[in-house]
């Protein structure tokens, strides 16, 4: 079975997927985090500059030789690992979310990370979180959801998380900006933008708590289960 969650950044996807992912046995994997991890390393390496130009013939001959993966404890957590290390912290700041969306604008990039979600889910049970994964990573999935929610709650949501990493000098109003400005971007890009697929159901969280969501989206994965 395959449960492939799309939608706004911020809406709660990731959340979402990772308690029915322990709730049902499933494999999660978190496909923005994929993203970051690349943008992480175009950062470090200098691949990009002040203007976000970013230098093709580099990424090109270096993104194949990139070992990008999750490590997964007994408890169910996940953690994203670029080549062999740890940087769930690193991939989730500002820095990272003023360029990830051009970087994953890039065609090049788009077919390396999608062939790889698709051969990270053969024979699997899983629940995959993204922005073309009911359209184009898994135009067959079993459950196709995709998420809304109002932008002033989103920006709340982002700033907490940030906070809880560590990031303390950000302010509100740059986190809600940065959520537009991505989706916007995810939005426009010609390749696999960001979209509603023609048969998933929309789910609009703003006004539901975590534990609201969960119940309702776990209703619809049973019933799929039990047909
Ligand atoms: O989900 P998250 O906010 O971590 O995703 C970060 C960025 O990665 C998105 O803004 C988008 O540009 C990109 N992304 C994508 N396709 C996916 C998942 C994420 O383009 N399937």
């Amino acid at each position: 079975m395959v449960i492939a969650i799309d939608g706004y950044s911020s809406t709660g996807k990731s959340s979402l997927a990772k308690k029915l992912a322990s709730q049902y046995g499933f494999l999660y994997i978190d496909t923005g985090a994929m993203y970051r991890m690349v943008a992480l390393k175009v950062l470090r390496e200098g691949w990009i500059n002040s203007k976000k130009e970013i230098s093709d013939d580099l990424l090109e001959r270096n993104l194949p030789l990139l070992n990008i993966d999750f490590k997964r404890t007994s408890d169910g957590k996940n953690f994203a690992l670029l080549d062999g290390e740890v940087v769930e912290t690193d991939i989730r700041t500002m820095e990272i979310n003023d360029i990830v969306s051009k970087i994953s604008s890039l065609t090049i990039v788009r077919s390396q990370l999608v062939a790889q979600q698709q051969k990270m889910a053969i024979g699997k049970d899983l629940v995959m979180d993204g922005r073309d994964i009911g359209t184009v990573v898994f135009p067959n999935a079993d459950l196709k959801i995709f998420m809304q929610a109002d932008a002033d709650i989103r920006a709340n949501r982002r700033l907490l998380e940030l906070r809880s990493n560590g990031n303390f000098n950000v302010s509100l109003e740059e986190v809600k900006a940065n959520l537009i400005q991505r989706d916007n971007d995810d939005q426009a890009r010609s390749d696999s933008p960001l979209q509603k697929a023609s048969d998933a159901v929309v789910l609009d969280n703003s006004e539901k708590s975590a534990e609201e969501v969960f119940k309702l989206v776990s209703s619809w994965v049973l019933e799929k289960i039990n047909t």
